[in-house]
């Protein structure tokens, strides 16, 4: 059933102007991906939900734009030319190479929905009675589960830190099977550098130069710019949105994992010490932004790093349940004083803050959220779309998009293509355009017409016939409820406002 829902998914992105695959005419390039004319629209509203709820929402925080090449020394600084790689593995017999790390954690997942199943039948079997609370604390199958995964965890941990060998032992141990042949006929495990490299000319000669793996280290170098420019005191953030490159090798799943994809990642920079309050405010915000989309809060979990990155003291991802599974969105870390003390080794310049307060200058500690625009793209279209049972055999394909996020926030539809309909049409859309992304469209008959919108999401359609010359008002039609009524054209621009606007939707934030 999953597998089928994201099937589906990808056809409908691509057959509604969504998503296409990257110079498609050429058979496409692996894990490189385009959006569409709906795509682009949608993409763009969920980085202005993110930006506003950053920048607009918290005085304290100020965006910025760095370029995608940066000096070749940063990657040095930051740690990402000697550390920035994935434990490789290849099965022998398939000839496939899989992220060791992965295939152990899709191991541990099995253990999981094992759970979740106790949980299901209890369910049944209690009815309202059940206090799953209770049941999880203390029914014997889900605490074998859990130690299982527990001595999973640590020995994943111990063999990613300190020795590869004991991560192929690990998969060894656990029996894991290449999905592909089946064979547990491994390689040993090995590390890749993730980071692309090109060569830029200068007048004494090429050099190599790096397409940024994430866009985190344009806002450290940055930071005394803007501390000192903005006059910012600590607690202060600072955002940027932008494009980041890895050479994943292991691509899959569609737009979770692009060797081109985009970032909206914040740095928070705060006083050593108050970090782990910070991380813990951070770690609330950040979900309550997701669940505030109006998705369902079970199919998000929070996820304990077992293997720190280099640079971070507490991480934590939020995680979303994929039709493939519960996967990453966005993570959360509080990676200390490492990246600005990395740079103010490299560079041999201070990068402090004077505390006005106590008198005393130190490197700030940071905590970062970071989340991908794409994937986050991909959570919004798999919780949207569905195929609703109108009863009767009869089905409608819909995608239930957050309003405010949806590529068209109303369409405008002449009920006929004469008698002055389309005149009166047109110059409502004239108007409306002003204020919000419309679909405008005479053809076809109007049932037609609905469904079309209701395949792109578009919460609202404006329908103007033969009445509505005589009397200004017109017919709308929601989405979701496929309700219809009548309202004057005077009162459209707050009626769609209503339902639409960004501003009702920060509200929840706010
Ligand atoms: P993963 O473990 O899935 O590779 P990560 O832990 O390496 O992700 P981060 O470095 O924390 O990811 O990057 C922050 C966010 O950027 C992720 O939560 C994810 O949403 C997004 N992201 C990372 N890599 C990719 C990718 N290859 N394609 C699309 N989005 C990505």
């Amino acid at each position: 059933m999953s597998e089928e829902h994201f099937k589906n998914l990808i056809s409908h992105a691509k057959e509604y102007g969504f998503v296409f695959p990257s110079s498609e005419i050429y058979d496409g390039l692996a894990a490189v991906y385009d959006y569409g004319q709906n795509g682009v629209e949608l993409k763009k509203n969920i980085r202005e939900y993110w930006w506003k709820s950053m920048v607009q929402l918290h005085e304290n925080i100020v965006g910025i734009d760095a370029s995608i090449f940066m000096a070749p020394k940063v990657w040095k600084a930051s740690g990402h030319i000697d550390g920035f790689s994935d434990p490789m593995i290849d099965n022998k017999d398939s000839k496939k190479r899989y992220r060791a790390d992965v295939l152990v954690e899709d191991y541990q997942e099995k253990y999981r929905v094992k759970n979740q199943k106790e949980v299901d039948k209890a369910r049944k079997r209690f009815g309202d009675d059940f206090d799953e609370t209770q049941f999880v604390a203390t029914n014997p199958n889900i605490a074998r589960n859990n130690a299982k995964i527990e001595e999973i965890d640590v020995k994943l941990k111990d063999g990613l830190e300190n020795d590869l060998d004991k991560v192929k032992a690990l998969i060894e141990e656990l029996g894991i099977a290449c999905p592909v042949s089946g064979s547990k006929n491994w390689t040993d495990v090995r590390q890749f550098n993730l980071m692309y490299s090109t060569q830029m000319s200068a007048t004494d000669g090429e050099s190599q130069i790096y397409l940024r793996p994430e866009t985190a280290q344009g806002i450290f170098v940055n930071y005394l710019n803007v501390q000192k420019t903005g006059r910012m005191k600590l607690p202060f953030g600072i955002a940027q949105t932008g494009k980041a490159f890895r050479n994943e090798i292991v691509a899959r799943q569609f737009i979770m994992r692009m060797k081109e994809f985009e970032q909206m990642e914040m740095q928070f920079f705060v006083k050593p010490g108050t970090e782990m309050e910070w991380y813990a405010y951070w770690k609330e915000q950040r979900l309550k932004w997701h669940t505030n989309l109006g998705t369902n809060p079970a199919k998000y979990r929070y996820h304990d790093h077992v293997k720190m990155a280099h640079y971070a003291n507490a991480a934590v991802d939020i995680e979303y349940d994929f039709p493939f599974g519960f996967k990453e969105v966005e993570g959360i870390h509080s990676r200390t004083d490492f990246d600005l003390k990395q740079h103010e080794e490299h560079t041999g310049k201070k990068l402090q803050y004077f505390d006005n307060e106590s008198n005393e200058s130190y490197v700030p500690y940071v905590v970062e959220t970071s989340i991908g625009l794409d994937r986050m793209f991909l959570v919004l279209m798999s919780n949207a779309l569905e195929e609703e049972d109108l009863g009767e055999g009869k089905t409608r394909t819909l995608l239930r998009l957050p309003a405010a996020l949806a590529p068209y926030q109303c369409a405008i539809l002449p009920l006929m293509k004469k008698d002055g309909l389309p005149e009166m049409a047109r110059k409502i859309m004239k108007d409306l355009s002003l204020d919000f992304n419309c679909f405008y469209e005479e053809k076809d008959a109007i049932g037609k017409r609905y469904r079309r919108q209701d395949a792109i999401g578009t919460p609202i359609c404006i329908t103007i016939d033969h009445d509505s010359l005589e009397d200004e008002s017109v017919t709308i039609r929601y989405r979701d409820s496929m309700e219809q009524k009548r309202v004057k054209v005077s009162e459209l621009e707050s009626i769609i406002t209503q339902e639409v606007s960004m501003k009702e939707l920060l509200k929840g934030l706010a």
